[in-house]
C-alpha cells in the first residue's frame, strides 16, 4: 500500500495535492502552519512541526508512509535537511519537487548575496526606499540598517509591528502581476528591491517590474542543502511514485 507524505507550503505542493487526488494516490499534505488561512486542499492536511528528525522518523513509521515528497519552499532549509536525514534513517525514499532558480536577463541589475546576513550588510549606506520582498521571518535582521524606508509585502497582518523604524506594510497574497508591482514600486518611490531567489511564477512579477523600471535587485541565493533526488514537475513526482 502506497502512502505519500507531501511537505508543503508552496503553490507547487498544492498543485501536487490536486494531482495526487486526481490519480487517487493516498497522501497527506503537511504544513508548518505559519499562514493564518491556508487554502482548502483535496487531500488530508496535517499542521505543525514534527519535532525535528526523530519526530519525523516517528511520524513516517506511525503513519506507514512509503514515500516523502519535499515540496517546501527552497528557503525552508531546516525542513528539507530534516527530510533528507529522516529518509536516510527510516529508509523511506525521498524526492524533492523544486523550481528552477531565477536568472538575471537582459536589462536586469542584480547583486547576488549568499544569505540574509550578507543582504543586511549590503544595505549599508545612505537612506534608500527598499522593497523588502522576503516574507516576515527575517525582517528583524534589517533593523541593523534602520536608515532606510522599507516597504514590506506580507501574506498576513503581523501580530506585532516589525522592528523597523520607518516602514510601510502591504498585505497581499500572490500571484502578483508585473503591472501592479510596477505601480506599487512607483507609488512608493522604491529604489531597490530585496528578493530571495525563490524561483517559480508566483512572485516573479517584482523582478519583471524592477527590470521595466530599471531598478536594482539585491538577490539572496538559496541555502545549500544536502544531496537529494529532485524533479521539477508534478508529472515527475507521479512517475516516481508509480514506477
Ligand atoms: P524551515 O526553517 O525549514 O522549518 C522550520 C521548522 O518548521 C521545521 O524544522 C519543521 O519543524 C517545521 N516545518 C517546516 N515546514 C513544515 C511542513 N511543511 N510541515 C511540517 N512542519 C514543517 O522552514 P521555513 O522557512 O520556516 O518555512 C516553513 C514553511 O513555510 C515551509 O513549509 C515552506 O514551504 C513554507 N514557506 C516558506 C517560505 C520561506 O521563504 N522560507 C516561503 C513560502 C512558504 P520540526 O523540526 O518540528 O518538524
Amino acid at each position: 500500500m502506497t502512502y505519500i507524505l507531501v511537505l508543503g507550503g508552496t503553490t507547487e505542493a498544492s498543485a501536487l495535492a490536486r494531482a495526487l487526488a486526481e490519480a487517487r494516490i493516498p497522501a497527506t499534505l503537511s504544513y508548518m502552519g505559519r499562514v493564518d488561512h491556508p487554502k482548502a486542499q483535496p487531500i488530508p492536511v496535517r499542521i505543525g512541526g514534527f519535532g525535528g528528525v526523530p519526530g519525523l522518523v516517528a511520524y513516517l513509521r506511525d503513519h506507514q508512509i512509503t514515500h516523502i515528497v519535499d515540496a517546501t519552499h527552497p528557503f525552508a532549509a531546516q525542513m528539507s535537511t530534516n527530510a533528507v536525514m529522516a529518509s536516510r534513517e527510516s529508509g523511506v525514499p525521498l524526492l524533492a519537487l523544486t523550481r528552477p532558480t531565477w536568472e538575471p536577463g537582459e536589462g536586469d541589475t542584480w547583486q547576488s548575496v549568499p544569505d540574509m546576513d550578507a543582504a543586511v550588510a549590503a544595505l549599508a549606506g545612505p537612506p534608500r526606499r527598499v522593497m523588502l520582498a522576503i516574507g516576515r521571518m527575517h525582517l528583524a535582521e534589517f533593523a541593523a540598517q534602520p536608515q532606510h524606508h522599507y516597504v514590506l509585502r506580507l501574506v498576513d497582518t503581523p501580530t506585532k509591528a516589525p522592528p523597523l523604524p520607518d516602514h510601510t506594510v502591504i498585505i497581499d497574497r500572490g500571484p502578483f502581476s508585473a503591472e501592479a508591482d510596477r505601480l506599487l514600486m512607483q507609488s512608493h518611490a522604491i529604489d531597490l528591491i530585496v528578493s530571495k531567489n525563490a524561483g517559480g511564477t508566483g512572485s516573479v512579477s517584482k523582478l519583471q517590474a524592477a527590470r521595466d523600471l530599471g531598478l536594482p535587485v539585491l538577490m539572496i541565493n538559496r541555502p545549500v542543502l544536502p544531496p537529494r533526488h529532485e524533479v521539477q514537475t508534478t508529472a515527475g513526482v507521479i512517475g516516481w511514485i508509480t514506477t
